[in-house]
């Protein structure tokens, strides 16, 4: 029988009642002759709680301790539906990570998937069982200890299960009714998209539109798995929520599919580096060690020799999260006090947002750029930093103009058009 794989979120099961209306959903897909793997998350606010816990037990914890505590709200889930679809009369049984096998690195918060064998729950399937439950977020190290793939990780177990069983669909059931053209909290004519590719979810999720981890994306990409993404509040038809898949399942793809952004930016330019090899190894050498996430980077081109200085300068621009920017700056600095580095300034501004417009279509249209530069340009928006892939380009902006840049783009791409 084809094999279905459907994750419930947090809020899909946060209560008794709404596990039982999640179980109708299931059950209704194993009426239609699917067997289906349903993958949970914990109730929601429980992994919070969890992680609390362990931080207040023990605040230099024990990686595997933490792993063993905070996986353990999933599993509290799993029996529930699994009971919840027996009450219904649908053959059900819970599944731990270590019970399937689902098989990780000993990256203890972070660990990666590995492996899953089917065989265990193939059997199961032939015996008569229509739906497993499978706690979401956990598996198994090669010691044998339980690990957890990091905040958001159920839909990086979803997505995973669906690869190994070649399931025809991983419906991702959520809070919202889908993928917007952006933010509805910040652009009122935000329009849900029916369709997205793998390639335009990734840079959206990576730019701050929370639907999906990020991993689960690339994972679906990599396998080639259908992905849709639900809201379970909302009456089930074929056409809710929005399907993730290959370019080759879309049409006529949108030259711009969306526009995402992230407000908490900040930019640093280290003002005179010397041009010389090696210079750009060490500043984002520090910044790496410190553990600081850099996006966007930019030198300038270097004219002249600066007295005071041997030989060619320039400057190095690059942004990293505000919470980050106290990090970078010590980094810098002792790295300058220890000799390993050298510059005149640190320049660091915090109140900058990250807007970019996103598509596929970009590869084959010229122009985009043109006409994102125009349209901050008719607002009078300053763009303070540019970088550009393949089917993204970002500008880094002062913050208080960002929901009008927002709006501005979405109105300039005709975005709320289908
Ligand atoms: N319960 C875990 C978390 O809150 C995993 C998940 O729900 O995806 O991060
Ligand atoms: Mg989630």
């Amino acid at each position: 029988m084809p094999v279905l794989v459907m994750k419930f979120g947090g809020t899909s099961v946060a209560t008794l009642d709404r596990i039982g209306r999640a179980a109708k959903r299931v059950a209704v897909e194993v009426s239609k002759g699917y067997d289906v793997i349903v993958i949970v998350s914990a109730m929601s606010g429980k992994t919070n709680e969890l992680v609390g816990w362990v931080n207040e037990t023990s605040p230099f914890y024990d990686a595997r301790e933490y792993d063993a505590v905070v996986s353990s709200g999933e599993n509290v889930t799993a029996g529930l539906m699994a009971l919840t679809l027996q009450e219904m009369e649908v053959p059900a049984r819970s599944w731990q990570g270590w019970q399937v096998p689902l098989l990780t690195t000993s990256a203890h918060g972070a660990a990666r998937i590995e492996d899953i064998p089917p065989a265990n729950i193939m059997q199961k399937f032939g015996e008569g069982m229509r739906v497993a439950v499978v706690a979401g977020f956990q598996g198994i190290s090669p010691e044998g200890r339980i690990t957890t793939l990091g905040r958001g990780g159920s839909d990086t177990t979803a997505v995973a299960f669906a690869a190994a069983f070649e399931a025809e669909r991983c419906d991702i059931y959520t809070d919202v009714d889908g993928v917007y053209t952006t933010d509805p909290r910040v652009c009122a004519k935000a329009r849900k998209l029916d369709r997205i590719a793998f390639e335009e979810m990734l840079e959206l999720a990576s730019l701050g539109a929370k639907v999906l981890q990020t991993r689960s994306v690339e994972l679906a990409m990599r396998y080639n798995v259908k992905l849709r993404v639900l809201s379970s509040f909302e009456e089930p038809s074929d056409e809710a929520g929005t399907l993730v898949c290959g370019e080759d399942q879309i049409m006529e793809s949108n030259i711009v599919s969306g526009v995402a952004f992230s407000r908490e930016e900040a930019k640093v330019t280290l003002v005179t580096i010397a041009d010389q090899p090696g210079i750009a190894a060490a500043i984002f050498g520090t910044l790496a060690e410190a553990g600081v996430n850099v996006d966007m980077i930019v030198q300038n081109v270097s004219e002249t020799d600066y007295q005071g200085h041997e030989g060619r300068v320039t400057d190095m621009t690059f942004s990293c999260p505000t919470d980050q920017l106290k990090r970078a700056e010590k980094a810098l600095e002792a790295a300058r006090d220890a000799g390993r580095l050298k510059f005149d300034q640190l320049w660091a501004e915090t109140d900058v947002a990250k807007v970019s417009v996103v598509g596929i279509g970009m590869r084959s249209h010229a122009g985009v750029a043109a006409k994102m530069f125009e349209t901050l340009a008719t607002e009078n928006i300053n763009i303070k930093v540019i970088a550009t892939s393949e089917i993204k380009i970002s500008v880094l902006i002062e913050r208080k103009y960002l929901e009008l840049a927002v709006q501005a783009l979405h109105d300039a791409f005709e975005l709320e058009r289908a």
